[in-house]
């Protein structure tokens, strides 16, 4: 029998942890990274479609766009006719339409690829990215990797379960267990502490979650042998995309300020300023302000610079703009309030159940929980309660890899106990 993993299945990326000698650890993939993107890049070599998949397919969203599947999670398990699927079609650049053949209303979604004429499903596209996973663990370990425990949103649980479950049993996987990633986020604070023992005894602990897509809060009880889930309160459209998606809107508004009452190549003077309306430039604007979101983490100020933004105008003309981490601050400050207000609901509903509710700690997980600002909003409304001695980008899949452990030694012991 081979190894068991614990498998973080992300909106932007996926990571992947197991146990080594009781010790939870990150899976690498052969360049040393910890996150592989989820993501699937279609396109055709000797007149064969062919797929690839994680960083490399990622590389290929600016070239081509329709071709680029990413953000796949968000269509597991659900229809059509679901709001945030609607939403998705307005914001993705691939194409997304409903599967009138579909033998279940509850998965009637097919992503659309017209150049090379395919039709695939969600689970389809997932399943691939399941099957890279499962080649990066099994080179990593260097041994086949047979069992998995799987993370899910804290919301929509029942019907993402079962259709995520599909997508590993098609890989190959066992799946011996799952649990939402806030619970996870939980099990690897309990091993974290367990080492360092900075909350001893019995606590209440709440996790911060805000990945790419989504935003979920949630507040966890110690109880013996895991977590107990308190209260959560989540949002399924509140991620770092929305943050990519305002700090573009913001550059757009700048860059027709600055070419307010104008004259460009086309002879014409612009009273308003020129609006930036061009898709593909749109993209690289889009990529270019999550590179600076990610930069103005480290540093006070970057710099912008996407080339030749008004072609039919002006080919001269390039977009370029100094960031600084304040301006950024202020631009995308609805979005970290919008979080907080959802994690003081999750407190409040807590409180309800148990008026004597404290908070021992805070953790945070998903890429976007890396923002200052965000530490910096939480510790004004929650005191300095969050515990760094995990990183928001391993904690969920090494939690999963834990709780994999739990299972394994719960049914050892159940076989033992059990008459022969
Ligand atoms: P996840 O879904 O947890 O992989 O989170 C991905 C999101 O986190 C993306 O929107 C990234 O742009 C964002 N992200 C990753 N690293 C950082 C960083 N250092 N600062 C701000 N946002 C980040």
């Amino acid at each position: 029998m081979g190894r068991l993993i614990g498998i973080d299945f992300g909106t932007t990326n996926c990571s992947m942890a197991y146990l080594d000698q009781g010790k939870p650890k990150v899976i690498l993939d052969k360049d040393r990274y910890k996150l592989v993107p989820s993501v699937v890049y279609y396109y055709k070599k000797n007149e064969e479609v062919r797929l690839m998949v994680g960083r490399a397919a990622r590389s290929k969203f600016v070239e081509n766009p329709f071709c680029t599947i990413h953000s796949i999670k968000r269509f597991i398990g659900k229809s059509f006719e679901m709001e945030e699927v609607q939403q998705a079609q307005e914001r993705y650049f691939y194409i997304i339409e409903k599967d009138e053949k579909a033998v279940s209303h509850q998965q009637n979604i097919m992503i659309k690829i017209h150049e090379y004429d395919l039709a695939i499903t969600p689970v389809e596209i997932a399943t691939y990215v399941f099957k890279y996973l499962k080649q990066v663990a099994e080179s990593f370990l260097s041994e086949p990797v047979d069992e998995v425990v799987i993370t899910m949103p804290t919301t929509f649980q029942t019907r993402y379960a079962a259709a995520i479950r599909q997508v590993a049993e098609n890989v190959g996987f066992n799946v011996v267990g799952m649990l939402t990633e806030t619970k996870a986020t939980a099990f690897a604070f309990g091993y974290a502490n367990r080492e360092d023992q900075t909350i001893a005894g019995d606590h209440t602990i709440a996790v911060y979650d805000l990945g790419g897509g989504t935003f979920d809060f949630s507040i966890f009880r110690r109880v013996p042998g895991g977590y107990e889930e308190i209260a959560t309160l989540g949002e399924s459209w509140l991620g770092g995309d929305d943050f990519d998606y305002t700090i573009m809107n913001y550059l757009i508004r700048e860059f027709k300020n600055s070419t307010r009452n104008k004259r460009f190549a086309d002879g014409k003077v612009y009273k308003d300023g020129i609006t930036i309306t061009n898709k593909d430039i749109l993209r690289a604007i889009r990529t270019e302000a999550e590179k600076a979101k990610m930069a103005l983490s480290e540093t006070e100020t970057t710099l912008i610079h996407v080339s030749k933004v008004i072609p039919e105008i002006d080919p001269a003309v390039d977009l370029n703009l100094k960031l600084s981490r304040d301006v950024l601050e202020y631009v995308v400050s609805d979005l970290i309030e919008k979080t907080l207000t959802i994690a003081l609901d999750a407190l409040e509903n807590g409180h309800t159940l148990n008026p004597k509710l404290k908070l021992d700690a805070l953790l945070l997980v998903g890429g976007q929980s890396r923002m200052p600002r965000i530490k910096q909003r939480l510790r004004d409304t929650f005191g300095d309660l969050i515990f760094d001695q995990i990183l928001p980008e391993e904690a969920v899949a090494m939690g999963a890899a834990i709780y994999g452990n739990v299972l394994k030694v719960v049914q050892k012991r159940k076989t033992q106990e059990s008459p022969a």
